[in-house]
């Protein structure tokens, strides 16, 4: 079965992304909310995306009007009986995504890929709700999908490799870099990436370095664009604070133990770029303002 039409299930922050990438790939898309105001705010930001394309002359008009007639929006759900492929993006809530997939599995033809984009949740236990376990995977794209080209592809403990190499096709398709993993708390990403964060933040909350020091430490010495503290506030300090405390949960080892500091700051409201405050200060349209936050 070649895929053509997806369904894209939560309009929020990363369904409206992969929608618009999947779009611009050509692939017809039927993006899926709860709220009309949610489908309305997705396409907003999808258009003021394309239209920043536009004046960048990376798209004429005429590209613009094609990749929007691409994406069908609607809330109801009954529509995807017709997708060669889903991809569910709703709440990081374990419980409703089972009652999605479960009603994505009554709904879509057998042969249907049925992938999530969960960042920490168990792909065998969607799974295990459906009785088509060999067709659920995993594709967790970054944030900001138009930029990030990497896709981790995640196996459960049933998924095929039938289904791993269409999902591969898939990503190569829209141009992303596709790594398979192994179902695992965090997969690579998140895992890497928040163990640096959590060691940065206790390496400021011992007083080793300041926070600007640290990040520039990351900066230059390893060729980041941003230090760690610094995408933390971007990723949301709750947020940040939330996955660590799956990670170990789920491990149960003392390494990935939130750091003191970093529950202290969501506490006191310092969330990042969201509230303006965390271990930077920040505009309202996200640029960094001033000298860093030290610790109180
Ligand atoms: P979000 O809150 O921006 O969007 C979720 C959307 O799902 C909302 O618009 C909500 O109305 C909708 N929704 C909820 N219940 C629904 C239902 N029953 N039917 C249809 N729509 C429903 O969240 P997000 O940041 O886009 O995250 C979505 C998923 O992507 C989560 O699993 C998250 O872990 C994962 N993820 C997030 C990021 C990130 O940086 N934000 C990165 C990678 C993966």
């Amino acid at each position: 079965m070649v895929i053509q039409k997806v369904g894209v299930v939560g309009a929020g922050t990363m369904g409206s992304g992969i929608a618009e990438t999947l779009a611009e790939h050509e692939f017809d898309v039927i993006l899926i909310d709860k709220t009309t105001k949610a489908i309305n705010r997705a396409m907003q930001w999808i258009e003021k995306s394309q239209e920043k394309k536009l004046e960048k002359w990376a798209i004429t008009e005429a590209e613009k009007k094609m990749i929007l007639a691409h994406i069908h929006t609607t809330l109801d759900l009954s529509l995807l009986a017709e997708v060669d492929m889903v991809i569910e993006s709703v709440d990081e809530d374990l419980e409703l995504k089972k009652e999605i997939f479960k009603k994505l599995d009554l709904l879509c033809g057998p042969e249907v890929i049925l992938a999530s984009n969960t960042s920490t949740l168990s792909l065998t236990e969607l799974a295990a709700g459906t009785l088509r376990p060999e067709r659920i995977i995993g594709l967790h794209f970054l944030h900001p999908v138009a930029k990030i080209n990497l896709v981790e592809i995640i196996r459960g403990l049933r998924t095929s490799d039938e289904t791993v190499a269409r999902a591969k096709e898939f990503v190569d398709r829209i141009q992303k870099v596709g790594i398979q993993v192994y179902e695992s708390p965090g997969y690579v990403t998140t895992r890497l990436i928040l163990t640096l964060i959590n060691e940065a933040v206790n390496t400021l909350m011992e007083g080793v370095a300041s926070a600007e020091e640290i990040d520039v430490a990351m900066k230059i010495g390893y060729d980041f664009s941003r230090g760690p503290l610094e995408m933390a506030d971007r990723f949301g300090l709750d947020s940040v604070l939330a996955a660590m405390e799956r990670l170990f949960r789920e491990f149960g080892d003392p390494k990935f133990r939130p750091s003191p500091l970093l529950r202290k700051l969501v506490r006191a409201g310092q969330l990042g770029v969201k509230t303006g405050e965390g271990f930077f200060r920040y505009t309202e349209t996200g640029e960094r303002i001033s000298k860093p936050l030290e610790e109180g």
